[in-house]
């Protein structure tokens, strides 16, 4: 009988062990539902519903190549895939299993009511497959990265299916186009479309390029002015790639820069590992004791044209500026620069870290909901590691420490013109319409000291 497979943030064809499976059971029925109502407040943002249109744009065409398609739903995703299956006599549905929180729930919902075939295959390790000592899932990334890299390398990737057979009847779909997944006016995607080729082809021609880059990536990557990170995160992050694809294809001979990657690829597995244990992490600070620090009801409106500010790129730090803009023009931001946008928000502008994580997940084309959360409750310091809120990163030392004269041209043309050395915190004199700094350093600083120790003493 037919074979359903659920696809969601899976969308590619080879090493899809989900498709695979369905493969060789019977006529395959690839079926995507968009369930907004499910996340709640992260339901996908403008960047990723562009993405999202592609890459099934993408997917779709792979299927017809192979005389297949994928059937378009909108709604709750187990009513739809109940539907699907009842009018396609479907009995069984294929899927790789996804551990954010509302489909975790759906899942369940599933199993109640259909066979569910549950296949691993978007990270290094299912979440929980390695422990500590004591059996316990880890809550820390060094020792989990320790106990993850025993384990590598992962199996290796499957192939493609050799024949996917299609459904005597297809099922009804919706039009792509239909969802509007795209904006309209205004048409704020022009950057995003300039800067991204997407789909499982795109993700591996780049894949192929990185292989003849990774070995520089140890000193590269924290140079926003140079192109020296994998620039892998929304395939990856969409499925159009597997990471073991992307293990296999760098692993061994690749000396410093290959070792301190593949590091990073095991954030990724940790970012899951730690939504698993603690699923509302993307939401609510997992140590509340802190969050004093932010609740001032007196800066009500501040807040809200600070918090704009900062996402307009307007805060007069111009490699907080270069970050935000980066952001906002291409949907994509350097991960040294995510990490001083961050620490600008949560410490220089003492703004709870959840706002940051909205604006982020809005508009980001990897946003993610494990890593978005994660790395956000690292750089607030109120997540699962030791506190470290009174490490307040220098935006201006950062910017001049790493180089980043070349990014913030690109990024804030009102400065361009400026010479290295001033380009990082120019004189206000030479500042023309670009704003002038919201908050000195060092006044931000002993405000941020401030507030911590109150929240420590109240
Ligand atoms: P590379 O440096 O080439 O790294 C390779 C891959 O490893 C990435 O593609 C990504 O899948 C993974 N990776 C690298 N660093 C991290 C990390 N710190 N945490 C988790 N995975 C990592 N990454 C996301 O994929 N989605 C997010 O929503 C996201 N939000 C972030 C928010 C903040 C505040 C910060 C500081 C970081 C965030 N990151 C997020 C992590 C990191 O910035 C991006 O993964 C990275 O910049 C993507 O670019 P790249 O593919 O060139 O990475």
């Amino acid at each position: 009988s037919p074979q359903i497979v659920w696809l969601r943030r899976d969308l590619r064809l080879a090493d899809q062990p989900a498709l695979y499976a369905a493969a060789q059971a019977g006529p395959v029925i690839p079926v995507y539902v968009l369930d907004d109502d499910a996340a709640g407040d992260h339901a996908y943002g403008g960047a990723s519903r562009w993405w999202l249109h592609h890459s099934l744009e993408s997917l779709g065409n792979s299927l017809a190549r192979r005389h297949s398609q994928i059937v378009l739903r909108r709604g709750d995703a187990v009513e739809q895939l109940l539907k699907v299956a009842e009018e396609a006599g479907a009995s069984c549905i294929h899927a790789i299993r996804h551990y954010e929180p509302w489909w975790r729930k759906a899942q369940g919902r599933l199993k109640d009511s259909i066979e569910l075939c549950l296949h691993d295959g978007n990270y290094l390790l299912p979440p929980g497959a390695v422990r500590t000592g004591a059996g316990t899932p880890y809550k820390i990334y060094t020792p989990f990265s320790k106990s993850l890299l025993d384990h590598m390398p992962p199996n290796d990737p499957m192939p493609e299916p050799e024949t996917i057979s299609s459904p005597e009847k297809w099922p009804q779909s919706d039009s792509l186009d239909d969802w509007q997944l795209l904006p309209t006016k205004p048409d704020w995607a022009g950057g995003i479309r300039e800067f991204w080729r997407v789909g499982e082809a795109a993700a591996h021609e780049r894949l192929a390029e990185w292989e003849d880059e990774v070995a520089d990536y140890d000193d590269a990557r924290n140079l926003p002015s140079v192109d020296g990170s994998s620039r892998l995160s929304p395939h990856l992050h969409w499925g159009e790639i597997s990471p073991a694809q992307v293990w296999h294809a760098l692993d061994g001979r690749r000396g410093k820069g290959w070792e301190v990657y593949a590091k990073e690829l095991i954030w990724r597995d940790y970012a899951q590992n730690v939504i698993c244990q603690t699923p509302d992490y993307a939401k609510q600070s997992y140590r509340d004791g802190y969050a004093d620090i932010w609740r001032n009801p007196n800066r009500g409106h501040l807040i809200a044209e600070d918090l704009q500010a900062w996402q307009r790129g307007l805060t007069g730090y111009p490699i907080v500026d270069a970050g935000m803009r980066e952001l906002w023009q291409t949907g994509w931001m350097h991960n040294r620069v995510r990490m001083i946008t961050a620490s600008f928000l949560v410490k220089h502008l003492l703004i709870d870290w959840t706002h940051g994580e909205q604006w982020f997940w809005d508009c980001l084309v990897d946003a993610d909901y494990g890593s978005n959360g994660v790395n956000w409750q690292w750089t607030s310091g109120t997540g699962v590691d030791s506190n470290m809120f009174v490490r307040i990163m220098a935006p201006l030392t950062q910017s001049s420490k790493f180089d980043a004269a070349d990014y913030i041209r690109e990024y804030v043309p009102e400065i361009s013109h400026l010479s290295d050395d001033d380009i990082h915190d120019p004189a206000d004199e030479l500042r023309g319409d670009y704003p002038v700094k919201m908050i000195a350093h060092r006044e931000a600083r002993e405000r941020a000291l401030a507030a911590y120790r109150q929240s420590r003493n109240g």
